[in-house]
Formats: structure tokens, sequence, C-alpha cells
């Protein structure tokens, strides 16, 4: 039996035009004689009458009086009305469906309600159907804990649904729905002339994903690379093959690769740059910031450390509560609010001359100042303000010819 899992999400299923193209691929998959699991995202978008906001929606006038795991039951509602109205549409079609919940698929999870890990899959219900002939539709985002009780995975985690079963059922492979024509060399919304990649590597689309390409879950991408599983992000609404996404070492020579040093863009919007000077201040200045914010649950990023200053970023949220930190402390730090964190992402820039010089030459032709920067071996970090962020975005993207089409 080859297994293929389908994920699509919720714009995928939001009324009956997508889901006559879901059926369209669902069909397509089951005439390659494939055996097929499908898991779906709730319906649509925050105001359409069945999406998981909306939802969220009917309670928020009560502030946080409901208990998680209550939370977790409201939210587990939409794709349970997906999966039952896609089975609808599949058995009037005559393809025998079965719709199962999380939990009855086996996705058993731990109970950290609202954004719960997957300890394991027991995949034998599935097994049972599929050996039966049916489609298998199962309600993405959503699993179970030992005890029976209902958790969800948290905002992507249909994603995480959809390769979690992947690497259980041994898949050949995880097909991931949208609505782009896959991953794309940066956000389509912020830069127009984004294209979608042929091939990417585990690691490249990961670290695009941490770095906030909402595309596909960073977790979702670790489950399937951890079992070798391939995934194909692609659009519901064409035939295009969308993006593999692979191991690095099938990438290099595959159609499609160029011999690129960049591969795409990435961006994180509402961070607060914190730095700390203090001429002559105390020697243990950086233990004193550090243990502070980890010892009040703030995550910290871009940290640059020098013998008399320190600079970092923190997310919005958390900025108003890690400057009275370091007031406690007695320091009064600079602060800048409102930048943006743009990632430039690459596995080909590895021990590359050139690739910094290049940003910073691209930012200052747009008088774009860089705030801060830090790399890795495969992704250059630098921080802008908010307002700079398109318009670095779209600079790198030309820079790097990421417009132009592979080869
Ligand atoms: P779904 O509901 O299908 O899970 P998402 O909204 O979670 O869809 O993800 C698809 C969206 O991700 C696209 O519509 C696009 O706007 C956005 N996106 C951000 N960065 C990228 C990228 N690099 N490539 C493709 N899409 C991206
Ligand atoms: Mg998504």
């Amino acid at each position: 039996m080859i297994i293929t899992v389908q994920k699509f999400g919720g714009t995928s299923v939001s009324d009956e035009h997508s889901r006559r193209h879901v059926l369209r691929h669902i069909v397509r998959e089951q005439q390659s004689g494939h055996s097929l699991v499908v898991v779906v995202s709730a319906m649509g978008r925050r105001g359409e009458p069945y999406a998981t906001d909306t939802l969220l929606d009917l309670i928020k006038d009560n502030g946080s009086s409901l208990p998680a795991r209550e939370k977790d039951l409201l939210l587990s509602c939409g794709e349970l009305i997906s999966a039952s109205v896609l089975t609808s549409l599949l058995n009037a079609e005559g393809i025998p469906a079965v719709a199962l919940t999380g939990g009855q698929a086996g996705i058993i999870t731990d109970a950290g309600f609202g954004a719960a890990r997957i300890l394991d899959v027991q995949p034998k219900a599935i097994l049972k159907h599929l050996s039966e002939g049916k489609v298998v539709v199962v309600t993405g985002f959503q699993g179970r804990t030992e005890d029976g009780e209902i958790t969800t995975l948290g905002r992507g985690g249909s994603d995480t649904s959809a390769t979690a079963l992947g690497a259980a059922l041994n898949a050949s492979v995880v097909d991931i729905f949208t609505d782009v024509d896959g991953i794309l060399t940066a956000d389509p919304r912020i830069v127009s002339d984004a294209r979608p990649l042929s091939v990417v590597s585990y690691e490249e689309i990961c670290n695009m994903a941490y770095n906030g390409a909402k595309v596909i879950h960073p977790r979702a991408v670790e489950i399937a690379m951890k079992a070798g599983v391939p995934v194909r992000v692609r659009s519901t609404f064409s035939d295009g093959e969308g993006t593999l996404v692979t191991r690095s070492e099938a990438v290099r020579g595959r159609p499609g690769w160029t011999d690129r040093t960049v591969t795409g863009l990435a961006h994180v919007q509402g961070v607060t740059q914190l730095s700390v000077v203090t001429e002559g201040g105390p020697h243990d200045l950086q233990l004193r910031v550090f243990r502070a914010m980890a010892a009040n649950g703030i995550s910290v990023d871009l940290i640059n450390v020098m013998p008399n200053a320190v600079h970092y970023t923190v997310k919005e949220n958390d900025a108003s509560k890690a400057i009275a930190l370091l007031r406690d402390l007695g320091f009064e730090p600079r602060v800048r609010e409102s930048c943006a964190k743009v990632s430039v992402i690459g596995g080909g820039m590895n021990g590359e001359p050139g690739v910094m010089a290049k940003i910073v030459e691209a930012l200052t032709n747009r008088q774009i100042r860089i705030l801060q920067s830090a790399d890795s071996n495969t992704t250059i970090w630098v921080l802008v303000s908010g307002e700079d962020m398109a318009g670095a975005l779209q600079a790198l993207h030309s820079e790097f010819g990421l417009h132009l089409a592979a080869v």
C-alpha cells in the first residue's frame, strides 16, 4: 500500500468552489492507485462562519474565563465541521470516505492544551479504513491525551498533523495544499515578484519558517525531516507541482536548483531593540541583564554583547516588561520600537564570501539603515526599522536575483 497524505488549509476548504478543487486533487491521487489520508483545517479565515478565529470571537467578551481544556474543545470544532463537510462531498461523488478526529486517528499528545506536543501516533484505525479502500479524512490541528482529553496543537497545527501522520504511515509524500504556488522566495504580500522555488531542503524551509515565513509550520518540517518523508507545498487551485522539500544532499543538482547562494527571504515584524550601554558599569552587566530576562520568561534575540554594552531584541509584547526589569537593575536602556527582522536564508551561503557586502550595498543604496545584524552559516539577519522593512525585502530580493526564474 502506497500512502499519500494531503493537507488542505483554511482557504482551500472555505467554500463550495474551493472544495471542488480539493476533490479534483483527491480524485487524481486516488486514480494513481495511492491510498489517501486527507488532513483538513477549519473552513476559511476570521469573519467566515466556521473559521477557528470566528469561533474564538464567540467568547472574546468573557475575558479569559474559559479554562484551557474547554477552550480546546471550542478550538477543535472548526476542523470537525470541515472534515464532515468534505466527507459528505466525497461520499456524494461516490468516493467511499470516513472522517476521524485527531484522537480517533491515533494522534496522542501531552496535556499542553492550546499548544500540545505530539507524543505518539497510533495509526491502527487509519490503516483499517485504508485497507477497506476508503479515503480517510482527518481533522487537523488536534489530538487527544492518553486519557482521551481533546487537545489542539497551536497555530499552524494542521501542518504538524499532516507530517506526523505521514511519518507514522511511512507515506510516500505529504502534500501541503495552500493558496499560493509553493514556497516562494519571499512573502508575496510584500514582494510582488516573489516566485515559487521548485526544490528546497528541510533546513532551508525550517529556517524560513522559524524566521517568519508562515507558509508551513517549522515543527511540521522537523517531523518530516526526522522521518525522511518528502513534503510538497503546492496550490489547491492549480495543477502545478509546487515546491519539493527534501534532504539537502538531494536538493543540489536537481532540476530547478541553480547554484544559489541565497534561497529566500523571511521577516518578522513587531520587534523592539533594547540597548544597555554603561561606561565603567558593573563587570557582570551581561549576566545581570540576561539572567533577569530568562527568570521572567522573556525570550531574547539578535544578541550582541560587548564589554560595556549589550544590544538585543525582544518581541513587542514583552518590551514593557523587559524595560521595567532593566530599570529595576538600575539601567536606563535605549529603546527602539517597531523594528523588523529581515532574514536572508540559503543553504549555499556557507563559506561564500561577499554575501554581507551585497546586503549592505543593497540596503545602503536605498538609504536603509541596518540597526543590528547577526549571522549563522545559512542565515544573515538584519534589523531595520518597521518602515524600512518592505523596501529592505524588495531591495534584497532583486540584489540576489530571486525574481529571476529558476533554470
Ligand atoms: P493555509 O491556510 O493553507 O495553511 P497559510 O496562510 O498558513 O495557509 O499559508 C499560506 C500563506 O503564507 C500564503 O498565502 C502567503 O501569503 C504566506 N507566505 C508567507 N511567506 C511565504 C513564502 N515564503 N512562500 C509562500 N507563502 C508565504
Ligand atoms: Mg498554515
